[in-house]
This record gives C-alpha cells, structure tokens and sequence, in this order.
C-alpha cells in the first residue's frame, strides 16, 4: 500500500519539525517546507535520513511547487514577537498569502488542509479564560496586528474557501507552547529565561511580570494537532489548543531559577505594546470534540526544556 504524503509548511521550525517526527511515525510520507527564516536543518538531525522525509525550500508567500499531498499542515510563520516585528510586511504576507496558496493547492488536489491559528485572535482579551465564541479584542494598527491580523484573515479565508467550495480544512488555535528545538534567540519568555539564567544572566522581566501566560509542552500540543486532522466527525474549528494552568510571568521566572539552580537576578524592563495581559485556553470544545487535555506540567516540560538548552549551551 503507498503511504500518504503529508506536507508541512514551517517544518523546521519548532513546532513543525515535531509535527514532521509525529507524521513518520505514524507512517506518512514527509514533506518539510521552509524558507529558513526562524527554521533550521538541525531540527530535522533525528530524521533526515529517514527515506520517507523530503525538505524543500521555499516561501509560502511565492507561488510554490510541491509534490500532491493528501495532507497539508500550513504553520509557516514566525511565531515569537521579536521574529514576527522584524518584519511586519513579510510576516502578514507570509499569514495571509501563505494560507491563500496552501489553501488553494489543498482545493486543487481535494487534500485537507490544517491552518495554524493562534491565541493572538483574542488580542488582549476582555473575557478570562477564552472560549473559541469570543471575537476578541485586537488592535488592528499595532505592532502585534501584522501577526494578529495576518491569522485573523487567514482564518476567514478558510472558512469561507469551506463553506463556499468544499474545502476540507481544520483550523487550530495555538496557545503558549515550549519546549526543545526552540531557537536560543527565539526572543520568547521561555527560552529568554531559560537561557539567561542557564548563562547566569539576569532574566528579562517585561513589565512588572503581573501578566500571565498558560504554557502548553510541545508533546501535547503535536497531540492534539495530530488528533485534529485525523478525526472524521465533521468538526472543523476553530479549536483552542494549549494548556490551561496559568502562571504569571514572574512566576515563570521564579520556577526557572528554582529548576536550574541559577543565583541570577531579575532585571525589568518596559512592556512592549499591546502585551496581552492576561491569556488562558479554555479547552472545554478540546476535551469534549478531540478527547483531549494536556498531560505534561509546566515542570516536567521545563525540566526536557533545560535539559535541550544545556546541551545545546555546552555543544
Ligand atoms: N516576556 C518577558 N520577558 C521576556 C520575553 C517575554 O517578560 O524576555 C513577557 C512578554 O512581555 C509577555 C509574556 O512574557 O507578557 C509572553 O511573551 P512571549 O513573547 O513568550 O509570547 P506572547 O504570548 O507575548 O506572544
């Protein structure tokens, strides 16, 4: 029988090359799309000899060649705000046009698409935990909109490219999410403290650290993404993904010097923009529609989270 071939925009970043490692296990054909911006090759080191794992280069924004799937995973875009700012023209084209393309070669070939959609549709919020029923609070013009907006519009691309042409898609909506494979420099809260006080720098509090976040563990997460694409019952989303237990920022970077015995100090600096103040899933539709929650506690996950950075800082 001739294996599926699944296609994963973002694939080697860190969520898509776990999402590539989870579809060769379950027996796919892997095709990783990157245009290498925040993705890297070594992120591919415990696969790429696998012969049913294939990486092509290339920009979801340009018209893109690739071989027919059965499966498309659209993911690509920058997803830490420093990355995602630095250039905010190419990170909306990469969220809208990159959706339109994906979109569209998924329509062509009668394949499913899963568009990876965030917690940022909620902006900051007005309404704790969010449920998927709440539109929202985003500022349209602000440093976060080329991010915010650019998933915003994709989601209604899909949706009406579903309810006016057939199309067969899933759209997912990312909280938080760490773990190895993260970029030392990816610029978010986990790995900026992690790695600061790995090197015995003081951790980078933005604000008075009163914020929360809810931090889900990549294994759980690729979980729940796999689960989503997989089922038949006709439920498309869009469904919150990510792990509900909210921890205040400062409380993170209490657990981090706690888990690596770091005697750094905290150092605090502005809140950048339209920080969201305050951010939780609630996974209610999750649990009830896919049978999920996550199973892995902040400390367990931070505990592989140090182990990868360690090595990595030792390497
Ligand atoms: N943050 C921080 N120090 C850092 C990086 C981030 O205090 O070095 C804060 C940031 O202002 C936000 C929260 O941590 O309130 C989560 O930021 P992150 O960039 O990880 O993701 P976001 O949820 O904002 O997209």
């Amino acid at each position: 029988m001739t294996k599926k071939r699944a296609i994963v925009t973002g694939g080697a970043g860190f969520l898509g090359s776990h999402l590539c490692q989870r579809l060769l296990a379950e027996g796919f054909q892997v095709t990783a799309f990157d245009c290498l911006h925040t993705g890297r090759l070594e992120n591919f080191n415990d696969y790429k000899n696998n012969p049913d794992f294939q990486f092509v280069k290339g920009d979801v924004t340009e018209s893109v060649t690739l071989p027919k799937a059965h499966w498309i995973f659209n993911l690509a875009c920058p997803a830490s705000p420093p990355h995602y700012q630095e250039n905010p023209v190419w990170t909306w084209k990469t969220s809208v046009l990159g959706a339109m393309h994906m979109a569209e070669l998924a329509k062509a070939w009668g394949a499913r698409i899963l568009q990876a959609s965030t917690s940022e549709c909620y902006g900051d919020p007005l309404v704790h935990p969010q449920p998927e029923t709440y539109w929202g609070h985003v500022n349209p013009v602000g440093i976060r909109s080329c991010y915010d907006e650019g998933k915003r519009a994709a989601e209604t691309l899909l949706m009406d490219m579903h309810r006016g042409l057939g199309l067969d898609m899933r759209i997912v909506r990312i909280f938080n999410t760490y773990g190895p494979r993260m970029r030392a420099d990816d610029g978010r809260v986990v790995s900026n403290f992690v790695v600061q006080a790995l090197k015995g720098e003081s951790l980078s509090l933005y604000g008075d650290g009163s914020q929360t976040r809810s931090f889900c563990y990549v294994s759980d997460l690729v979980e729940v993404i796999f689960r989503m694409m997989s089922q038949e019952t006709g439920f498309v989303g869009p469904v919150n993904i990510g792990n509900p237990v909210e921890f205040t920022v400062l409380e993170l970077a209490q657990l981090v010097l706690e888990m690596t015995g770091s005697s750094a100090k905290l150092s605090y600096h502005p809140l950048p923009g339209d920080d969201p103040k305050v951010r939780r899933p609630d996974i209610t539709l999750a649990r009830t529609q896919l049978g999920w929650e996550p199973k892995v506690p902040l400390k367990e996950g931070l505990k592989a989270t140090i182990a990868y950075f360690k090595a990595g800082l030792q390497a």
